[in-house]
């Protein structure tokens, strides 16, 4: 089975077209998103029917929750805050109430899939440092995770002590893992192209594709939506 993995996509069209077409290329058997659909971006509608469209198993993102209604938006920064009363005033009840009953946390066979941590998944607490993958393996009950929100693309092996790698392609066969495989509408590793990864459980290979879009155009359209200027000029940037 080959598993397209695929998250924050922060209501950035051009980016998620060209995942979406990237992920067609290395014709995945299932699709797991890991939320935050919307949020920072212009496009949440768009996008919202395109992931619904490609019909992947999907957990909420603290975007997600907040736009609907389900997390407080105290929890934001002001830019973020912005956007989603933005994304709140632009999206049908129906679709808000959608993205508000997602759950944060779910397994697929040996996969679970989380927004943002195995231990506290509801508490959206970012998953970066070994601690945090610790705290997150003594709750882990299949062998292998996904993890969004941080943004950032990483590996962390279990062990004594536990490790985090960076590579792009990592061999997770017979180790217990928990991976995040970047973002696809707002990286923020340095790196503005988008992310997306793909898991081949007969190799036990994860990879981690990036992929260039049209960040002018995603940028324009933050510009033309009115929200904080800071959104658009970060895509360049990959922060
Ligand atoms: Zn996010």
């Amino acid at each position: 089975m080959r598993y397209g993995i695929f998250g924050d996509v922060h209501a950035n069209l051009q980016a998620l077209q060209a995942v979406a077409d990237g992920l067609q290329e290395q014709s995945v058997d299932e699709l797991l998103c890991l939320g935050d659909l919307v949020g920072y971006g212009a496009d949440p509608a768009a996008c919202i029917e395109m992931v619904r469209a490609m019909g992947p198993t999907l957990v909420g993102g603290n975007h997600d929750w907040g736009a609907a209604g389900r997390l407080q938006l105290t929890y934001f920064n002001p830019a973020a805050r912005a956007a989603i009363e933005w994304t709140r005033a632009t999206l049908d009840r129906e679709t808000l109430d959608w993205l508000g009953s997602q759950d944060v946390l779910t397994t697929v066979g040996d996969v679970t899939v989380s927004h943002s941590t195995i231990h506290d998944p509801q508490l959206f607490d970012y998953l970066v440092t070994a601690y945090d993958a610790y705290l997150s393996f003594r709750h882990l009950t299949t062998p292998l995770a996904f993890v969004g929100h941080s943004h950032v693309p990483a590996t962390f092996f279990d062990g004594n002590p536990i490790t985090p790698c960076y590579d792009t392609v990592v061999d997770l066969a017979g180790r217990r893992c928990i991976a995040n495989v970047g973002s696809v509408g707002q990286p923020r590793d340095g790196n503005p192209l988008a992310a997306f990864g793909v898991y081949d459980d007969a190799t036990g290979v994860l990879t981690v594709h990036r992929v260039a879009y049209d960040v002018e155009a995603a940028a324009a359209r933050i510009r033309a939506a009115g929200l904080p200027d800071i959104l658009a000029e970060r895509l360049h940037l990959g922060r």
